[in-house]
């Protein structure tokens, strides 16, 4: 509970100015006296606000501002900015008070904040998230404003998530969502490493609070076994780099809580191996014009000690990523048998690492060549004002790939470089060189060799397109494409395509009624469409133009309804279902058990709504859940951590429901276990006996594969509660031989073998 005492808030409002001050260095006079003149009047006009803590809101702005100083490396404007940038939007002052103050430059970026604040909106209502139309809105200002608005508001989010606690849970999951699936990456694409991971990090904390306090109690149980490790790791090196006179600094690293996370998630690992990564930076003080070749030097003083893995060996100083990162990485074994990660690089790369953007401004020299991130921003606006017309949902899915990716680069017949989004395609690569090429594309030689044109192409590939003059762009190539420019291509194209075809096809249409002497016209054309149940009319031109409709239907629909008309109208229905994917009865044995849980228990005011538990991360009782409004009658349950939750919920805020579970006894759900286990005589039998003898569950199937000495099984079984499962992987992991026992929280993980 926050207890107010004005004396001591006073003090504590000074205090935490002063730190700012004595962070920041000021460099003038007169930057000074702007300063606290900003500071000044932040404080009186946020005087008689509170956050949702109880502390003086006045703490926030200080905090960004601080926080834009200290961890992003911004200066004295960004600072103005930071400490007025909520005033516009709470108090009475308008823009123009602080134009007057302060210039039209803090003004302008105050003015892009605000903006965004009010579409985002997400601190201190409980409305509005980040839709995808939003999203477009944001990403414009963002783009078309000075980028010091972007790293304000980078450096108001971090805040905002710090402080997360005191909102309730709605909120938390609601701006955590956002954070995940928008600022974090945008921090990383912008090079703050330091921000993306805590951003991420506190993403976990507040999602899946149980997994991120187990992850940290470890980390803290091993922090001295950790730090004994690496010192008598690093004693070495140390000696011999001072031998040679390097001038340096070596830091043993630990893992974020998220990546770590991740790992666990992803990769089939167990706890152990996972902290046991050791990873260790060594930072060296050399001038720019040595700095590659001594980041080499260190690199053979290491593998003097220690016996490199010359597959883990990484050269981002030689090819830096798309964010400006920089730094040579190799993986070593220790004298003890563990594997260690060692990071090396200069000063100058571990700022543009750490604090990105502001960092790589700072070292930038004239003739750089343009850096990734410039590189970065150049594309982002393309795709925003290439895609004026698209659909916001696909923007917002075009951008938040730009913002993930890294990438390759590929080389034409002629040697000339491209660069191109990993993941790219034989097909976005022609797409690349020129529309012409895309659409006329068949296949493509990759280093001399035939591919087809969704061949998912390798960093030093080199690629000619192979090209026919009948080819015509397809609806499908939109799926084996990723790069932008080529999806808005092939839309053009099939837009330009679909016009020839629809007047081919009235064309077509035209032949049968004059050659079976029927008047055209609007009121034969609306005969057809409601014999057929076509509404649009340029529906039947196009069927009449890939041959889906003949002459013979048209006619057949033109006369008077008898029996016959009756009959094509009832049947139609039925042949759809013949179309419908197999597996029919899987799929109904699941809807069964997801569509009647009775065991779910939502919010007061929903009850009246039909809840489906979701497919894609088969919650459990126990498990922590959401609501989503899928559509009006509808409410999916998810897992707070599940992905495509996550993603909807970033999307479509206001369609969240909280949602716990009713204890309930007699109702089971599908829960999806990976055992991975040695072989052994009698495992399966043994695994099965713990099953369904010992924990008395029923199993709904069982997937086996062995690969060498490993074998691995996927077990579905059913169960009534979260601690059922926890219990069973407990049961499981006793069977002698047993190594891993996972719970499968993805559906598509359901076969993890076949990915290998
Ligand atoms: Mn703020």
């Amino acid at each position: 509970m926050y207890i107010i005492d004005p004396e001591k808030e006073k003090k504590e409002i000074l205090n935490r100015y002063r730190y700012l001050l004595s962070a920041w260095k000021a460099k003038s006079e007169k930057d000074r006296r702007l300063v606290r003149k900003a500071f000044t009047f932040a404080v009186e006009a946020h005087k008689d606000m509170r956050r949702k803590s109880g502390e003086p809101y006045i703490y926030h702005p200080i905090e960004v501002a601080r926080i834009c100083i200290e961890e992003i490396g911004l200066g004295t404007t960004s600072i103005l900015a930071a400490l007025m940038h909520d005033v516009v939007e709470d108090t009475e002052y308008t823009l123009a008070d602080i134009e007057g103050m302060f210039g039209p430059v803090v003004a302008r970026i105050i003015d892009g904040l605000t903006k965004v604040r009010t579409f985002v909106h997400a601190q201190d209502t409980d409305s509005g998230s980040l839709q995808a139309e939003t999203f477009r809105k944001i990403l414009q200002i963002f783009l078309s404003e000075d980028i010091r608005v972007i790293l304000i508001k980078l450096a108001d989010r971090l805040h905002n998530m710090r402080t997360l606690e005191f909102l309730n849970r709605g909120t938390q999951l609601k701006i955590s969502s956002e954070t995940h699936i928008f600022f974090a990456p945008l921090a990383n694409r912008l090079g703050l490493y330091l921000v993306k991971t805590e951003l991420e990090d506190l993403v976990l904390k507040f999602t899946e609070p149980e997994a991120y306090a187990t992850i940290d109690q470890k980390l803290k149980d091993s922090e001295l076994e950790r730090a004994r490790f690496i010192n008598s790791f690093i004693l070495p090196l140390k000696r011999s780099m001072a031998e040679q006179g390097f001038q340096f600094r070596i830091t043993g690293r630990i893992k974020s809580h998220h990546s770590i996370w991740e790992k666990l998630q992803k990769k089939d690992v167990s706890l152990e191996e996972v902290y046991d990564l050791f990873a260790v930076r060594i930072i060296i003080d050399t001038p720019r014009e040595k700095e590659k070749l001594d980041c080499w030097r260190v690199y053979s003083i290491i593998s003097d000690f220690y016996k490199p893995n010359r597959e883990r060996l990484r050269d981002w100083i030689s090819n830096p990523k798309a964010n400006g990162y920089e730094s040579l990485h190799t993986t070593v074994m220790s004298h003890e048998g563990r594997w260690v990660e060692v990071q090396i690089r200069s000063k100058r790369m571990d700022d543009i690492a750490e604090k990105g953007y502001a960092a790589h401004w700072k070292y930038k020299q004239q003739g750089d060549s343009e850096s990734g991130i410039d590189e970065w921003l150049r594309q982002a606006k393309e795709i925003i004002e290439g895609n004026t017309e698209s659909d916001a949902l696909e923007l917002v899915d075009e951008f938040t790939r730009s913002l993930f990716g890294e990438e390759i680069y590929v080389v034409t017949p002629k040697g000339d470089e491209v660069k191109l989004p990993a993941g790219s395609t034989t097909l976005d690569f022609a797409f690349f060189i020129h529309s012409q090429i895309g659409t006329k594309a068949i296949g493509a030689k990759v280093n001399y060799k035939l591919v087809p044109l969704e061949y998912k192409l390798n960093n030093g590939d080199q690629i000619e397109i192979i090209t026919s003059s009948r080819q015509k762009p397809k609806e499908e190539w939109l799926s084996i494409v990723t790069t932008a420019k080529a999806r808005s291509r092939i839309k053009e194209a099939l837009r330009e395509e679909r016009k020839l075809a629809i007047i081919r096809g009235k064309k077509k249409l035209d032949e049968i009624l004059s050659t079976n002497e029927i008047k055209p016209g609007s009121e034969t054309l609306k005969t057809i469409q409601t014999a057929l149940q076509i509404k649009d009319p340029n529906e039947i031109y196009l069927r009449l133009e890939n041959g889906s409709l003949g002459s013979d239907e048209i006619l057949h629909s033109l006369r008077p309804p008898g029996r016959e008309g009756i009959f094509n109208l009832f049947l139609r229905p039925f042949f759809r279902l013949i179309g419908s994917p197999g597996d029919a009865s899987e799929e109904e044995i699941l809807s069964t058990i997801h569509e009647n849980p009775g065991s779910l228990l939502l919010s007061e005011d929903v009850k009246e709504f039909k809840t489906v538990v979701a497919v894609c991360c088969q919650p459990v009782p126990g498990d922590d859940v959401i609501g989503l409004r899928i559509n009006p009658e509808e409410i999916e349950i998810h897992r707070t951590i599940c992905p495509h939750a996550l993603q909807f919920m970033s999307k479509h805020g206001d369609k969240i429901v909280k949602s716990k579970w009713k204890p309930q006894e007699d109702v089971s759900f599908l829960c999806g276990l990976m055992v991975r286990t040695g072989e052994r005589k009698g495992m399966i039998k043994d695994l099965l006996d713990v099953i369904s003898v010992q924990f008395n569950l029923n199993i709904r199937s069982l997937h086996i594969e062995t690969a060498g000495q490993i074998s691995r099984g996927i077990f579905m079984v059913y169960v009534q509660h979260t601690k059922t499962i926890s219990d069973l992987i407990e049961g499981l992991k006793k069977v002698p031989g047993v190594m891993i026992v996972k719970r499968i929280n993805k559906l598509e993980e359901k076969n993890p073998m076949a990915s290998e």
